[in-house]
């Protein structure tokens, strides 16, 4: 079957790498000989124990994590910790500051807000419709905690550099771009990445906290929404989703001996931002809807000359076997999401196919 698959530029879920695909489904009968599958396998077996702890050691080693920092496996996607975030952390009247670039930035912002909690927004691109990263922004020095989206999914814009925040430790919703490059971890005192853009299917969030994050919760929240009870139990106080950190497990092994690490990971992520950013650069028919200094290699948006081509452009692109070129439903356009598991073949398809188009209807 694998020659009639797509290619995938669909936000999220998104595409994994083939070889991931194809070991789940080798593997997925009989896990390793045991007699089951792994989605049958009990979450204090042996074999997941292993799983789990391979997730967590490929982890750190591909993002070069010292003791310090616990990774763990949440339920709820990453909206449910745009809530636990402000109650986890911000207590007794303290503040964080919050960037805002873009929805998922305002969405995080608004859970603060439901709860009572203090904040400020220390920078937003609201004014110019989302489409920049703001820079030489003025962050409280008494803030517990600075909010960034490090990858705006929606508005195809990204931080190119962490900001300086001073001792003001960064959190990160790095949902569309976590594994895409590496970065100075010692800016941050919580990450937290849906999976199913870059790292594995829907159903969990990865997160990623420092020690001195940890010791700012207290303990009277519900367990399940203290970041301490998953920390306390390797994510395993109640039953983890076994078969969406199996398939992250797989994931970050392919990223470290298939592909060769993040430096290697973002070598080829911008190699094909620049092939398509260059389509929008050489012509006027493609048009990038963000600054340059603030593109996304993660979601590249783009319009075309009316609204009419976008839509047979989308069309005849599906009819062509490319997916997923529809932009997000709240800004319409176009929008390829080119994770790490998209190749440069499938970049350079779909710049052949770009500019047949052009030719046809340009
Ligand atoms: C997709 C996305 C979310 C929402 O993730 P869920 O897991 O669906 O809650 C949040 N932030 C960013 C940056 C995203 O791309």
């Amino acid at each position: 079957m694998t020659e009639n698959r797509i290619y995938n530029f669909n936000a999220g879920p998104a595409a994994l790498p083939l070889s991931v695909l194809e070991e789940i489904q080798e593997s997925f009968l009989n896990y390793k000989g045991c007699g089951m599958s792994v989605t049958e396998i009990s979450h204090r077996s042996k074999w997941f124990d292993d799983i789990i702890n391979d997730a967590v050691s490929r982890t750190k080693r591909l993002l070069k994590l010292d003791d310090t920092y616990h990774v763990l496996f949440v339920q709820g996607g990453a909206s449910t910790q745009f809530a636990l975030i402000p109650m986890n952390f911000l207590h007794d009247g303290k503040s964080a500051d919050y960037v805002n670039t873009g929805t998922w930035s305002t969405k995080a912002i608004k859970e603060a807000e439901i709860q009572g909690k203090s904040f400020n927004v220390a920078a937003s691109s609201k004014d110019r419709n989302f489409c920049y990263i703001p820079k030489n922004i003025r962050f409280n020095n008494d803030a517990v905690y600075a909010h960034i989206t490090s990858n705006n999914t929606i508005k195809g814009t990204q931080w190119a550099s962490f900001p300086d925040t001073g001792s003001v430790p960064i959190i990160a919703d790095m949902s569309s771009d976590i594994m895409s490059r590496p970065f100075e971890i010692e800016k941050f005192g919580l990450i937290y990445a849906g999976a199913q853009k870059n790292i594995g299917p829907a159903g969990v969030c990865m997160v990623i906290i420092r020690d001195d994050m940890l010791e700012l919760i207290p303990d009277n929240l519900p367990s399940m929404f203290a970041y301490t009870t998953y920390s306390a139990k390797n994510s395993m106080y109640n039953t983890p989703p076994c078969f969406a950190i199996y398939t992250i497990q797989l994931v970050m092994k392919w990223l470290e001996e298939t592909i060769g690490g993040l430096d290697k990971m973002e070598e080829i992520n911008k190699k094909k931002g620049e092939l398509l950013y260059n389509v929008f650069d050489s012509g006027d028919f493609y048009n990038g809807t963000t600054d340059v200094d603030s593109r996304s290699l993660m979601n590249v948006t783009f319009r075309l000359p009316s609204e009419d081509l976008e839509k047979k452009f989308i069309e005849k692109a599906t009819d062509n076997g490319f997916g997923g070129l529809k932009g997000h439903r709240s800004v319409g356009g176009c929008r390829a999401s080119i994770y790490n598991a998209t190749s440069i073949e499938a970049i350079e398809a779909l710049i052949d196919f770009m500019k047949t188009f052009e030719k046809q209807n340009g």
